[in-house]
């Protein structure tokens, strides 16, 4: 069973699993988004992205309801977030300022290095950072593929968060004695020693970078587990909102 219709059932949501063929086509697919939107049973949904390729993302985003969007892709949501208003946070950002706060990070006045700026991690998450919020007043240094300097940027980062899908990219040379680290990165690495044939590997030299460190989420069962709680909780937060709305 889908693992998010499982997180469902064991924090006692009631969830659906739509699977609709991969020939899709754009029309079939705003349709059925159109149909949820309506529906009054439906406190939230997503739509799992990468989408085949004949689908415009951008479209199918746009065409989700903001009060039912919990994971917090549409233009409304990110938009609310950039302003501080209360919205649905994309669930990994929003999983990461949790994890911070519940270690009791301090993150006022550091240098945070942001490593990727996806719209989903990279970017909401450098905004969070960055904000008059704890966690948050942090001082933000957003680096991408086209960052001369990386290393010497990471190495002066107290956080450092790095979501770029690059396995061990972040070795211990690039990592400052103390720093809080926090690896997004999943990739599947063939391994056959593993029944599965392959393990996941995280964007950051775990065992290299670990003794270096203050704090650091492994891969698995880091950011992952963080995200899921996360896209819970916006679900939950959705379900009050339509019942105050009632
Ligand atoms: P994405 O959309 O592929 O974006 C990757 C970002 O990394 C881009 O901004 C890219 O820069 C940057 N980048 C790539 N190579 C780089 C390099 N050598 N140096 C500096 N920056 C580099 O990725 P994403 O969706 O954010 O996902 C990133 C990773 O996190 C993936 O492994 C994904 O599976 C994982 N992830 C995990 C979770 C979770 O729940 N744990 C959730 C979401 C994603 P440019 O913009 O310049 O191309």
């Amino acid at each position: 069973m889908n693992n998010k219709v499982l997180d469902c059932r064991q924090v006692g949501f009631e969830s659906s699993l739509i699977r609709l063929p991969a020939d899709v086509t754009e029309a079939q697919l705003l349709h059925r988004i159109d149909q949820l939107n309506r529906d009054k049973n439906i406190d939230g949904f997503i739509v799992q992205v990468p989408l085949p390729k004949h689908i415009d993302e951008d479209k199918i985003i746009l065409a989700i309801d903001p009060l039912k969007d919990v994971d917090g892709f549409s233009p409304a949501s990110v938009g609310r977030m950039c302003l501080g208003m209360p919205t649905f946070v994309s669930a990994t950002p929003n999983g990461i300022m949790e994890l911070l706060a519940r270690y009791q990070v301090d993150t006022v006045g550091k240098h945070c290095v942001v490593v990727g700026r996806s719209n989903i991690v990279g970017t909401p998450m450098s905004i969070l950072m960055s904000r008059n919020s704890n966690p948050g007043n942090a001082t933000v240094t957003l680096v991408h593929s086209r960052t001369p300097n990386m290393a010497e940027i990471c190495r002066s980062a107290d956080i450092l968060i790095v979501a770029i899908g690059k396995p061990n990219f972040i070795n211990e040379s690039m990592v400052k004695e103390g720093a809080v680290v926090i690896d997004v990165g999943i990739t599947r690495v063939e391994d056959s020693s593993r029944a599965s044939g392959f393990r996941l590997v995280g964007d950051v030299e775990f065992e290299a970078v670990k003794n270096k460190c203050s704090f650091i989420t492994p891969v698995p069962g880091g950011v992952g587990p963080m995200t899921r709680a996360a896209l819970l909780l916006n679900t939950l937060k959705a379900q009050a909102m339509h019942h105050q709305a009632d």
